[in-house]
């Protein structure tokens, strides 16, 4: 079910057959027990699809978005749930792009080949939110190193990750021009921080998505890992948050096509009032609209992904695809849960495991309303409202 682009039926392929090996039961195990799905991220390394992104001349298949996408697309729509390991795909764009020669030849072999996890990307600060400008991690260069202080919220994989693309504040606020000036990146090598100047809290939360408060008590970072121009970093994560959103969008469209999937199922099998629930247009027509929104929303999809392989600007049109395919996803979980009636609260099939997954797209990695004024300002020319 769903338009299935033909260009990709290789990876569709290939991805489900791995992730037949890790049924239904596997992600309801780990989700229950709060754990990480290490053997489906290391089977997933293994194979080389997180390294899809990864140039060949660094050991990855150097491929583009679109077929990143279609991975991670995959793996939801098998029923897993990419966000145990989808950072590394959209971290990896900001070494790819903005890193020295040097950075990529340290890191990215070690990454394609799974001896080292990029997955953690830390920006969200408990104090300012969504004004990310207005952070308050600061790194002061002292001689060969940078000098971390500040706390971040909501960083997720710390715990299941080697490496951390770090944005912190390199020139004060009120010495900069432009507010998006004077921002800078940094790669953290996790092992060699925590414990000696960083402090990782957990924080229990709605989905099983490992996810942590920290906090940067003077950590000392090599100058050496300062990813780009120093006070660009700003710009430079802009460009990997376009992959993100698109990759998520991605990862929603699988969820959603799922929802519908077993819905429908469902709906022929069980039969109520001597027939099938599935004959009352009551039950049909929510799937059948889920449906066609998803299809919309997979067609942005693969719009945000074509710019974005082109190296065209794309800010909309992944703003849109993510904002289309969280609301498809999340209309299909809610059409799946009605039509599984009383079942769809058990944890046995699934369903209420995927509905609250599917649900944190609304609010992370961006808030529908950043995206909806992201579109007024930015696409219709209105004011900026803050
Ligand atoms: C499970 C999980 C994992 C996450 N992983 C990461 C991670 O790995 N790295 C990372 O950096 N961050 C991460 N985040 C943080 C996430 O990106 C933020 O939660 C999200 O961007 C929203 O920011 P906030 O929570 O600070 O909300 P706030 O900024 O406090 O906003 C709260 C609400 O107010 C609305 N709002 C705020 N300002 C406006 C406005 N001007 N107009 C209209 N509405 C407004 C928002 O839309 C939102 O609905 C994660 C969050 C969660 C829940």
């Amino acid at each position: 079910m769903g338009t299935s682009d033909d260009r990709f039926q290789d990876i569709r392929d290939g991805v489900r057959a791995l992730c037949a090996e890790f049924p239904d039961e596997y992600f309801r195990k780990i989700d229950e027990a709060r754990g990480y799905p290490d053997a489906f991220v290391d089977a997933l390394t293994k194979a080389g699809w997180l390294a899809a992104l990864i140039p060949q001349e660094y050991g990855g298949s150097g491929l583009g978005l679109a077929e990143a996408s279609v991975i991670m697309e995959e793996i939801n729509r098998c029923g897993g749930n990419s966000g145990a390991c989808h950072g590394q795909m959209y971290n990896m764009g900001t070494l790819l792009r903005h890193g020295s020669e040097a950075q990529k030849r340290k890191f990215l072999p070690p990454i394609a080949s799974g001896e080292l996890r990029l997955q953690s990307m830390g920006v969200t600060e408990p104090t300012t939110g969504t004004d990310t400008t207005k952070l308050k991690t600061t790194a002061q260069r002292k001689g060969d190193r940078y000098v971390i202080n500040g706390q971040k919220v909501w960083i997720s994989r710390v715990l299941h990750s080697d490496l951390m693309i770090l944005l912190a504040r390199t020139t004060p606020f009120a010495d900069v021009k432009r507010k998006s000036d004077g921002m800078s990146i940094f790669i953290v090598d996790l092992h060699q921080a925590i414990g000696k100047g960083l402090t990782v809290r957990p924080i229990a939360n709605m989905v099983n998505h490992e996810t942590n408060e920290l906090f940067f008590d003077a950590l000392e970072i090599p100058a050496e890992n300062l990813i780009g121009e120093e006070g660009k970093g700003f710009k430079y994560i802009l460009d990997g948050l376009n992959a993100e959103r698109t990759l998520i969008a991605a990862e929603c469209i699988g969820d959603g096509y799922w929802f519908v999937d077993r819905a429908a199922k469902y709906a022929n099998e069980r039969i109520v009032f001597d027939r099938p629930i599935g004959k009352n247009q009551g039950v049909q027509f929510p799937l059948a609209e889920a449906y066609i929104e998803l299809e919309a929303a997979n067609l942005m999809r693969f719009r945000a992904c074509e710019l974005f392989d082109a190296h065209l600007p794309c800010g909309a049109e992944a703003n849109m695809a993510k904002y289309l395919a969280a609301k498809a996803s999340w209309e299909a979980a809610n059409a799946c849960l009605q039509t599984y009636g009383g079942f769809g609260f058990a944890s046995e099939y699934d369903v209420e495991r995927k509905f609250r997954e599917t649900r944190l797209y609304q609010v992370a990695p961006i808030s529908t309303n950043l995206i909806l004024s992201y579109v007024a300002e930015h696409v219709l020319g209105l004011p900026r409202s803050f």
